[in-house]
């Protein structure tokens, strides 16, 4: 991003305004004409795409009277994400917070959230949702009994899809439009196809307000769920491996938020772990990109989606910009397993050889 020169108040101004990056060496490799774009969310504050939706809940939230100082503990059920980007717009404003995150969820998060300030409490991720063990069943038990305690519910509030309709959507298409067409570099100067996954929703359905509702009607919006949630539609998708465990983290889900609109979704498609992994692995490979888990649901679906029947036209369109939302970093992920592997594990290169007859080392 070009460097604004300014102070800035808060970490929370530090949130989102983040980088559309080409992904030129994956579309090389993958054989595609058209511009793969990613939108890189870990350079936002608090490393995710959900800052965006913690800061603008918190703001309307104290606009309404709804937090007030010295009283409220907020209280959140979330994949981790949210709840950094609470805890870290908490600890700026002064309020308490409380996270409610399923056993799944990564260390990291925990760990950072409770640098933060947090309080975390940990859940099965096997109970159900409306469970009175589950995250969201957790959470609304402390609601009642903490007094001042307040969920800004990221499931059901309207500043969710808003967050990401007033500013990641504008981000995207401002910076495609800024950016000309040459010779060396054709676009069509619209974006043509966006491509999120889907947990709350609140990203998926906010981007296409913005981009297909106000930008490009004619934008092909993909929504990528993982194999064991049932967001998708139409519901057989959901069929192969329903109920099943991933290891992807903050996509997919049991129950249909209400901030996800499914209708203003053109195309669904389920990813595997394996696949999700193995497209993180080309993000950091090809493009030095340290991205999450999900970051790689998204880009495979996206590679899936261009070279489907549906997607190949695009996909061979000179200058058709596709754009790939890649939700959080490496950060919240770097003791997991999938990871360990993919960065320890891999085949030795020909200079790791070389390295090893010089240095004597068997
Ligand atoms: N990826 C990650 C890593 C996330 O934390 C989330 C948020 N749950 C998402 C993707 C999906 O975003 P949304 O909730 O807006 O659908």
């Amino acid at each position: 991003m070009p460097y604004a020169p300014q102070v800035l108040d808060s970490a929370l101004d530090a949130v989102g305004s983040t980088p559309l990056i080409r992904l030129d060496r994956i579309a090389q490799l993958e054989g595609l004409q058209c511009n793969l774009l990613g939108k890189v969310e870990y350079t936002s504050a608090g490393g995710s795409v959900k800052d965006r939706i913690a800061k603008r809940m918190v703001e309307v939230a104290e606009r309404e009277g709804k937090l007030i100082p010295g009283h409220s503990v907020v209280i959140e059920p979330t994949s981790g994400n949210t709840g950094i980007g609470l805890a870290m717009a908490c600890a700026v404003k002064g309020y308490s917070v409380i996270i409610t995150l399923p056993n799944k969820m990564s260390l990291e998060k925990e760990a950072a959230l409770r640098a933060l300030g947090a309080e975390v409490v940990r859940t099965p991720t096997e109970a159900a949702w409306d469970s009175p063990e589950s995250h969201i069943g957790v959470a609304l038990k402390l609601q009642r009994e903490i007094p001042g305690g307040i969920i800004l519910d990221q499931y059901r509030n309207v500043n969710n899809p808003l967050a990401h309709e007033y500013t990641t959507g504008p981000e995207i298409v401002e910076a495609v439009t800024a950016t000309p067409s040459t010779s060396a570099r054709p676009s069509s100067g619209k974006v043509d196809a966006l491509i999120a996954g889907a947990g709350t929703g609140g990203t998926v359905t906010g981007l296409s307000r913005a981009i297909k509702g106000k930008h490009n009607k004619d934008c092909v919006v993909v929504a990528v769920d993982p194999k064991g949630s049932i967001l998708a539609v139409p519901e057989e998708l959901n069929a192969d491996g329903e109920g099943s465990q991933y290891v992807v983290e903050g996509i997919g889900y049991d129950f249909i938020p209400d901030v996800l609109s499914r209708a203003e979704v053109d195309i669904w498609l389920k990813t595997a772990d394996a696949e999700s992994f193995e497209a993180v692995r080309k993000l950091m490979r090809h493009e030095g990109l340290l991205v999450g888990g999900s970051s790689g649901s998204a880009l495979s679906g996206a590679l899936r989606w261009l070279k489907s029947d549906a997607g190949k036209k695009v996909a061979q369109t000179k200058g058709a910009n596709v754009v790939v939302l890649l939700p959080d970093g490496i950060r919240n992920y770097m003791s997991k397993p999938w990871f360990l592997k993919m960065a320890l594990e891999a085949e030795p290169s020909p200079l790791a050889h070389h390295i090893a007859e010089v240095l004597k080392i068997s």
